[in-house]
């Protein structure tokens, strides 16, 4: 089967608009919200202050397990003046916590920002604490502090956190790094097992019982292009990518299903009996749901990370036009790829400025705007168009059934804008 070719007209080598100003942003505990349903027998214990606390419990919503799967132990004010001793404290609470719940076996404990800014040592902190609760609990810290952090990071810290402690391997195997939807990850599985490939794992895996192994000889993709930590530390393991397009919209799915296809030798005649009719349907959903995207323009405040794939898929599917394409951090090596497919034009920016990036949307006037929560509203009072960036995250958006979909969660905007007009006039 041929390798994928890069598009010699792509944004790989354009130049970067580089910001580092005031960000609005969610901070990285946000993830815990889809982790926390994708390790039922983990527990998220964050380390910080009363507005933790209230940002989980708003953003999770009404919890429907019978036992709560995070919390947060609250640094009060004499644990943040240093007159108490923070580790002592913590001690107690993850001992409490564990006798009253044999069932979690992951204890994640997880920094924030009160946690960074006091500099309380929560890696010494998870060593001792699985020194006293391992093996049957594994005990790991990764942070979800806003500062300098994007939300979607604090997934990247979480399993970047896992990898230095997963069993070793020598065997051949891919490993598909990144948490998707129960059903999407079903249709992935199905789509590789189709093609042949295994063994396949998948990290975060349900179970600490059946932990991903790693090795010189597992190759890796990513479905989720805030990875970059975690792509790191699984090549620190010997392992290594397979740098593909992330599997959005019928291109993207077949462009990462082919570099997988690629390494590991299907037939193009096996790839084309598995892929085609999927393909097919992906096509003509996106045609339908995306109808009125088509000669639109859109414009990407950096939030989630997903911004660079996203805006390949806008442009290259849905017949879109890209102004301004900006992430919070451009990982080359992760979102290389998905560059090269882009079509050169727009500006590309990294990080944010936001008062100057608000000035060029206003400027700019795309007809979408996709942006973080706080921004939406009052430029939707401007007479903008908006998408909240966060309910990409919070939407099943991988892989061929949901291309439609996807299209879909970008047209309903713009589809609204038109009947509101119309109601007006
Ligand atoms: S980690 Fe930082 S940004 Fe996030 S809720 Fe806590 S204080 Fe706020």
């Amino acid at each position: 089967m041929n390798a994928p070719s890069p598009n010699p007209t792509g944004c790989r080598d354009a130049p970067l608009l580089k910001e580092r100003g005031q960000r609005e942003v969610f901070c990285g505990l946000t993830a815990i919200v889809w982790l926390h349903r994708k390790m039922p027998d983990a527990f998220f214990l964050v380390v910080g202050s009363r507005t933790c606390a209230h940002l989980l419990q708003s953003a999770a919503g009404v919890m429907i397990f019978a036992q709560p799967r995070f919390g947060t132990a609250i640094l009060e004010e004499t644990d943040l003046a240093g007159m108490a001793d923070a580790q002592v404290e913590l001690d107690r609470e993850v001992e409490r916590l564990l006798s009253r719940r044999p069932d979690i076996r992951r204890l994640f404990l997880v920094g924030s920002c009160p946690s960074e800014v006091i500099k309380l040592d929560l890696e010494k902190a998870a060593e001792r604490l699985s020194g006293k609760h391992g093996p049957h609990v594994n005990v790991v810290n990764f942070s979800g502090s806003g500062i300098e952090t994007t939300f979607t990071e604090g997934e990247d810290a979480c399993l970047a956190a896992m990898v230095p402690d997963l069993p070793g391997t020598e065997a051949r195997q891919l490993v598909v790094a990144g948490a998707l939807p129960d059903v999407v990850e079903d249709q992935m599985l199905g789509l590789l097992e189709g093609l042949g490939i295994g063994p396949v794992a998948v990290l975060p895996t349900a179970s600490a019982d059946n932990p991903v192994a790693v090795g010189p000889n597992t190759v890796f993709a990513l479905t989720q292009p805030f990875l970059g930590d975690t792509h790191a530390a699984l090549i620190r393991r010997g392992a290594r990518h397979i740098s593909a397009p992330f599997p959005f919209g019928e291109e993207g799915t077949t462009a990462w299903l082919r570099a997988i296809a690629h390494e590991f030798d299907v037939s193009e005649e096996r790839f084309r009996e598995v892929t085609d009719a999927p393909r097919d349907r992906a096509r003509r959903a996106i045609a339908q749901a995306g109808a009125p995207l088509n000669g639109k323009s859109a414009f990407f405040f950096p939030d989630s990370q997903l911004e660079i794939p996203l805006a390949r898929f806008l442009t290259r599917e849905c017949g879109m036009t890209a102004l301004e394409v900006g992430q919070p951090y451009v990982h080359r090596d992760v979102v290389g790829p998905d560059m090269d497919l882009l079509p050169a034009g727009p500006v590309l920016s990294e990080g944010q400025d936001v008062d100057k990036q608000l000035d060029r949307a206003r400027a700019a006037r795309a007809d979408l705007t996709v942006c973080g929560l706080g921004l939406a509203n009052p430029l939707e009072a401007e007479g903008l168009t908006t998408k909240w960036a966060i309910e990409l995250v919070f939407s099943p958006i991988h892989f061929y059934e949901q291309a439609g979909d996807l299209a879909g969660l970008f047209a309903r905007p713009i589809r609204r804008r038109a009947l509101l007009k119309v109601a007006v006039e």
